[in-house]
């Protein structure tokens, strides 16, 4: 079965917005045995949208288009479809209109009389239901084609389309199993040398790699008659990832590097605190992305200045003279004056060189410490970070919170 995706939007078109909608529903199709055929992006221009459907209904059995269903002026993807349809009329369909009217009730609201074009539908097609929103979808017919139009609102877009459009659609006879392992610590070059043999074109499982937010992502899909089975086979690749992979492995699904910290974390019982001078909070705020970091993380003190590092962490002057602030000693006096003060089991501390000014010989751009005292000892790690100065703040955070996910793991 052949698809093909529309974006419809001024707002794509200009670049003011990327078109997320398309790769959502791709990847929707994927999992149900349909590989899109390809995704087109349109102005909200009425000629330009009925052009489109015209011609991705010509090509295509399925037709799935986002945006332009608004009540506003420039919204005009409903009568572009009418165009695409033989030019019919637009018709009132009043079950939506009812519908319509309730849910500006129930939010307080009165309607203005603009919102009822969100109910007028080209004649011949119907109605699909938006629980999140006010427009309607339209399922309609163009040739032979099965086109569904949905709002450009990406949080309406995925209800209706895994509520009211993926339940009608063929599974291309396939179920499709996907999963993701995320590693930390290695390149995807590395990496992909170890697994070599299962990234062969052709298999079943597929499996490709991806880099993301300085993750390196390893994808398996596999293909089989029934869920269970494909579900069975990928399971079986993942442990096999697992096992080769060994300790970079930080998770699967949704995990991130301060979800995965956060969960140890919790299972030890343990606590953490943050200094942070070139990262400036980064990480800190890295681990406050998770909901319910106030369990572990205790919080931290973002000691730029020197006399903030010897004030609220207790670093000791003579060694800031001696060795200057980007520097092993000063990184562990951070760490241990941290864990001490804020109380915590464990504290991570970073001290560089983020550029792209301030470098030296002695300590070029991107040379960072990291410090983690624990209940064991202090450890301190120093590497140079590519890259500018957001990325060496980036990779500095998460290597940090790598540390612990080690150390954790460790149960040291
Ligand atoms: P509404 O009823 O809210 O006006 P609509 O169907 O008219 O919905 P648009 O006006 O096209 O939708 O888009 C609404 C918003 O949804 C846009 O401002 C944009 O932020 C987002 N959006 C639209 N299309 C896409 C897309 N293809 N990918 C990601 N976001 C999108
Ligand atoms: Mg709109």
């Amino acid at each position: 079965m052949k698809a093909i995706i529309l974006g419809i939007g001024n707002e794509l078109t200009s670049g003011q917005t990327v078109d997320t909608n398309s790769a959502w529903l791709a990847r929707r199709l994927v999992a149900m045995g349909i590989a899109a055929d390809s995704f087109h992006v349109v102005a909200d221009d009425r000629p330009a949208v009925a052009a489109a459907l015209t011609d991705a209904a010509a090509k295509a059995e399925l037709v799935l288009v986002t945006g332009g269903l608004g009540p506003t002026a420039d919204d005009l993807t409903r009568h572009g479809l009418a165009d695409a349809m033989g030019g019919v009329e637009l018709v009132l369909d009043a079950p939506s209109l009812v519908t319509l009217e309730e849910f500006f009730r129930r939010i307080g609201r009165t309607m203005v009389p603009s919102n009822s074009i969100q109910v007028m539908f080209p004649a011949g097609s119907r109605p699909i239901l938006n629980r999140n929103g006010t427009a309607p979808g339209i399922a309609a017919k163009v040739g032979s084609a099965d086109v569904y139009i949905m709002p450009g609102v990406p949080r309406e877009m995925r209800t209706m389309f895994d509520e009211q459009i993926a339940p009608l659609l063929p599974t291309g006879g396939q179920a499709i199993v996907e999963r993701i392992l995320h590693t930390f610590g290695t390149g995807e070059s590395d990496l992909g040398a170890k697994i070599v043999d299962l990234m062969q074109r052709g298999l079943n499982p597929t499996v490709g790699t991806t880099v993301a937010a300085g993750l390196v992502s390893v994808r398996v899909s596999a293909r089989a008659a029934t869920g269970e089975a494909a579900a069975e086979m990928a399971e079986a690749t993942m442990a096999e990832l697992r096992r080769r992979l060994g300790e970079w492995v930080l998770g699967e699904g949704e995990a991130t590097m301060p979800s995965v910290v956060g969960d140890l974390l919790r299972r030890a019982g343990q606590t953490l605190s943050t200094a942070e001078s070139c990262t400036g909070g980064l990480v800190g705020a890295m681990i406050t992305e998770v909901s319910g970091s106030s369990d572990y993380y205790m919080g931290g003190v973002v000691s730029y200045a020197n006399r903030v590092k010897r004030d609220a962490l207790g670093v000791d002057e003579a060694l800031l003279a001696a060795h200057g602030a980007v520097s092993e000693p000063v990184a562990r006096a951070m760490a241990e004056g941290c864990r001490a003060k804020l109380a915590t089991d464990w504290s991570l501390a970073l001290t560089g060189v983020a550029g792209p000014t301030g470098g030296s010989e002695a300590k070029p751009v991107g040379l960072v410490y990291i410090a983690l005292a624990g209940p064991a000892g202090t450890e301190v790690r120093r590497t140079i970070f590519p890259g500018d100065r957001p990325t060496v703040r980036m990779r500095a955070a998460m290597a940090a919170l790598n540390m612990l996910r080690l150390a954790l793991m460790k149960g040291t």
